[in-house]
């Protein structure tokens, strides 16, 4: 993101200046009044001379002293004054700003002062910069590169912690059909609410991320083969009874999922997520709509789930 898109998203992008030798008690005045958090200082040629912000008249506020309002600007303000340009990158700025401790940052195009960025409002543009990048538009779903980030970092802690972890490839079975029925907009409205659905049935610490057209990944951290087997079939089976309204249209769908839970020879993790798409295709070959793990999975008539793993 550029500076430039960044003062077009704000509201008002005023800059006022005060001279050096006016008082803190107007530059106060003129803070409070414009709603600003900092005013340029200039000279009588109208050079840019320094920056006096809220936090430089924190000191005063906070003095005992009744004159201490009546010192000048220029005594408190930032005279080094280091100034960007539109083109330039918001997150190359807020490195600069955090490296230099700078909390206000004029921005200059053709020698002219056309605003003034805070640390603040950066910080802000950056953080939801980051999360748009890590985040797939249509489901609003972790996309694949922090999703696969997030995962080493789960399977560090899991190994580190001696702790179990499982995970999960799922993809709606003949979603083409789907699209080919519905329409493409019926086929995107429908991953969106797959998509809330996996996060609504999931525990907030599993993670879900869009691989890629209509295929998640699930992680589910300190969960052993038995528990996420249970989650999975249970969302294979809400998804299965549910309806999905897009437009006029009432849509059913089902999903093959394929699960395998870490063990001592795991290593990388990504051979976590291979085993788990392996496992996927048995699925999908073994007739769809059903969760695929190494080995056999019985319900026993207590109710609890038991794995056999005869593979
Ligand atoms: P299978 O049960 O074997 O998985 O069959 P399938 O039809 O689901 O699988 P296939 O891989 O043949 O088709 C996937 C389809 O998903 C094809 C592609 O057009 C569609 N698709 C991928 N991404 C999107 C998307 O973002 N929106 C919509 N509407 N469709 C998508
Ligand atoms: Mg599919
Ligand atoms: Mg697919």
């Amino acid at each position: 993101m550029r500076v430039s898109q960044l003062l077009k998203s704000k509201e008002s992008n005023t800059v006022e200046s005060i001279r050096p030798h006016a008082t803190l008690r107007q530059a106060a005045t003129a803070l409070m009044s414009l709603k600003l958090g900092a005013l340029v200082v200039t000279d009588e040629t109208n050079t840019m001379v320094g920056i006096v912000s809220e936090r430089d008249l924190l000191p005063v506020v906070a003095s005992c002293d009744p004159n201490a309002a009546e010192a000048l600007v220029s005594e408190v303000m930032t005279r080094v004054v280091i100034s960007c340009g539109p083109e330039d990158e918001v997150a190359y700025l807020l490195h600069l700003m955090n490296e230099h401790a700078i909390r206000h940052m004029p921005v200059i195009e053709n020698e002219k002062l056309v605003g003034i960025l805070s640390i603040r409002e950066l910080t802000k543009a950056y953080e939801l910069l980051q999360i748009e990048a890590n985040t797939d538009p249509l489901t609003q779903v972790s996309n694949r590169r922090p999703f696969l980030k997030t995962l080493e970092t789960e399977f560090d802690k899991a190994r580190q912690h001696g702790l179990p972890m499982s995970v999960a490839m799922l993809d709606v079975d003949h979603f083409k059909r789907i699209n080919d029925t519905y329409g493409h907009d019926a086929g995107d409205k429908t991953l969106q609410q797959l998509s809330r659905m996996l996060i609504r049935e999931f525990r907030t610490i599993d993670l879900v991320g869009r691989l890629g057209g209509e295929e998640f990944a699930l992680v589910f951290p300190d969960t052993n083969l038995i528990g996420a087997y249970a989650a999975c079939e249970r969302l294979r089976s809400t998804i299965q009874a549910s309806e999905i309204i897009a437009d006029a249209n009432k849509i059913r769908l089902t999903v093959s999922i394929g699960l395998t839970e870490m063990c001592a020879q795991t290593d990388p993790a990504t051979t976590l997520l291979k085993r788990a798409d392996e496992l996927l295709y048995v699925a999908k070959n073994s007739g769809r709509n059903q969760v695929m793990v190494e080995g056999s999975v019985r319900i026993t008539p207590n109710a609890k789930t038991t794995i056999s793993t005869t593979t």
